[in-house]
């Protein structure tokens, strides 16, 4: 039993993140959160925050991250994340990170541990050009980190799998710039708060999550 329960996982895009959060919920029983889940969810269930995000989705704004961390928020305190939640891809900037504390105080929540997942640059822009998608199911894959058992085929429905235009070297790069440029300034802001640990996020999953378990642990 892990005694680190309530997880932040940080990481370039194709650090791995999303998949060691699948398999460390499954394993640990901890709620994986995502906040395209959670936008999708809020809107589908017309609940207040959803009506509010529905408006920014529609006109193509960004939605607010006041708005993001209250909804973020909100999911947490929902009972099924009572015993743990590993949040992928939140927060994506130091205003989210602030707001989001601030609203995790208001539930009586705190964060237990970020995990940073490192990798370098190179081996970054190669997993996330080698993404591959089934055309029946939706489900991801990934040509190196990730790869079906039978090539070109989904695992889960036999769907035929393809790869996006948009993962291409360039939307690669785009991303990573971002990220480099908006998030990553996490890392310092949570060191300092002494709640970061970091994990070899290059080695692949069989190797990584042992390493994650080691610092939840
Ligand atoms: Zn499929």
């Amino acid at each position: 039993m892990i005694t680190k329960r309530n997880l932040v996982f940080l990481g370039a895009p194709g650090a791995g993140k999303g998949t060691i959060a699948q398999i460390l919920s499954e394993k640990e029983g901890l709620v994986h959160i995502s906040t395209g889940d959670i936008f999708r969810n809020e809107i589908k269930n017309e609940t207040e925050l959803g009506k509010k995000a529905r408006h920014y989705v529609t006109t193509g704004g960004l939605v607010p991250d006041d708005l993001v961390a209250e909804m973020v928020a909100s999911r947490l305190a929902e009972g099924d994340c009572a015993t743990g939640f590993i949040l992928d891809g939140f927060p994506r900037t130091l205003p989210q990170a602030d707001l989001f504390e601030t609203a995790l105080e208001k539930i009586g929540r705190k964060i237990d541990l970020v995990v940073l997942f490192n990798a370098g640059e190179e081996l970054l822009l190669k997993r996330l050009t080698a993404r591959i998608i089934c055309k029946q199911c939706g489900s991801n894959f990934n040509k190196i980190f990730m790869p079906p058992e039978k090539e070109g085929i989904c695992d889960k429905c036999g769907g035929e799998l393809y790869q996006r235009t948009d993962d291409s070297l360039e939307t690669a790069k785009e991303r990573l710039e971002i990220y480099n440029k908006q998030t990553a300034p996490l890392v310092g802001y949570y060191k300092e708060k002494g709640l970061l640990a970091e994990v070899d996020g290059s080695l692949g999953k069989d190797s990584t999550t042992p390493l994650v378990m080691e610092v939840v642990s």
